[in-house]
């Protein structure tokens, strides 16, 4: 049995990793200080005897003994992430010198939840692995971007100078259910507006494009990063079917069958006009590909929102 823990185990992905690890036997302890998690996303794990919560900020040193160490913790939807971006920041930094620095004293195995974001607004497309990116240092955006980059280094170095054994993870946008219906990201925004017969607001001409991953294609690919060691990554774990805005308006209104109209809104700084995954080095590495289309995952996903919005 290993012992893990799960940096923002009560938020959205890390609740998934967490039932998925404790379905698979391991003993796992979920690390979070609520901020955008809910412990309602858990309430299936507490009680468990192989499931550990502990109330603690990333930022704030600690001292674990664990074989595996998921570092998610971190808001993830623009409008939380802004909300103190000095905090975003402190968060992915701090964060990762924490687990980092855990990972090194325990000789645990550590994983980084990075992001596309990495990319920035991409001028290359879809995006390898080997694309450096195009970021603005000093945008609305920049806290989590540029916080997710120097964590990003913080693992490469760590790696290099202390022989940690880390892996990081690019996650492209994914969906499903847990999703904060208050969160603010395009699916779960859409969902819930046509679900209570809002607008759906769409930022922006609606042309840009995302690629939307199901949540449990990603903790699939997750737990195949974290148990191969050809690679460290970083790796892109992602969807590659790509839509844009007003494709997925249509959508979600159809599978609704909602009477929303269409409203528009002002597109925020720096939002990318592209993005989409290129997964080679996943399937050579991994023999991982995404399993559930956009439809499938949508069905999923407003069954889940229909039960609590
Ligand atoms: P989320 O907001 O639902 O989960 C983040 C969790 O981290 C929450 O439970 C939150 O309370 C916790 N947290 C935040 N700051 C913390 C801190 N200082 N100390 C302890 N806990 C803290 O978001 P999510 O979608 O589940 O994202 C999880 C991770 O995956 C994040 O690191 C995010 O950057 C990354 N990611 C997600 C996506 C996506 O599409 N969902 C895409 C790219 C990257
Ligand atoms: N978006 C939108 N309406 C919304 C929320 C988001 O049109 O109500 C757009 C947003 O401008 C962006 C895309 O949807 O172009 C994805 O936004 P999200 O916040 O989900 O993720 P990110 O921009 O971080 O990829």
């Amino acid at each position: 049995m290993k012992r893990i823990l799960v940096t923002g185990g009560a938020g959205f992905l890390g609740s998934h990793l967490c039932e998925r690890l404790v379905e698979e036997g391991n003993d796992v302890i979920c690390m979070d200080n609520y901020f955008t998690g809910s412990k309602k996303n858990i309430y299936n794990l507490i009680g468990k005897p192989t499931f550990e919560r502990v109330r603690h900020d990333v930022t704030d040193p600690f001292k674990v003994e664990c074989d595996e160490i998921y570092n998610l913790a971190c808001p993830a939807s623009p409008p939380h992430y802004q909300y103190n971006a000095i905090k975003t920041v402190k968060t992915s930094v701090m964060g990762a010198i924490n687990c980092l620095g855990a990972a090194k004293r325990t000789r645990a195995k550590v994983f980084q939840a990075s992001t596309s974001e990495v990319y920035g607004d991409p001028e290359i497309h879809p995006q390898p692995e080997s694309y450096w990116g195009n970021v603005n240092p000093i945008g609305i955006r920049s806290c989590y971007d540029e916080g997710k980059r120097v964590a990003e280094t913080l693992f490469m170095d760590y790696h290099r100078q202390n022989d940690v054994d880390i892996r990081i993870v690019r996650i492209f946008n994914t969906y499903g259910p847990r999703m904060n219906p208050e969160d603010g990201r395009v699916v779960s925004n859409f969902i819930v507006q046509a679900l209570r017969g809002e607008d759906i607001t769409i930022y922006g001409d609606g042309t840009q494009t995302r690629s939307f991953c199901y949540v449990d294609d990603l903790i699939e690919g997750f737990i195949r990063l974290m148990n191969q060691s050809a690679t460290v990554g970083p790796m892109n774990i992602g969807n590659p079917g790509e839509f844009t805005m007003l494709e997925l308006a249509e959508k979600v209104l159809q599978k609704v069958r909602g009477k929303s109209k269409l409203t528009f809104l002002p597109l925020p700084g720096d939002d990318p006009k592209q993005r989409q995954p290129d997964i080679t080095l996943a399937k050579e590495h991994l023999d991982w590909e995404p399993k559930v289309g956009l439809d499938e995952g949508l069905d999923r996903t407003i069954d889940y929102f229909r039960s609590v919005v």
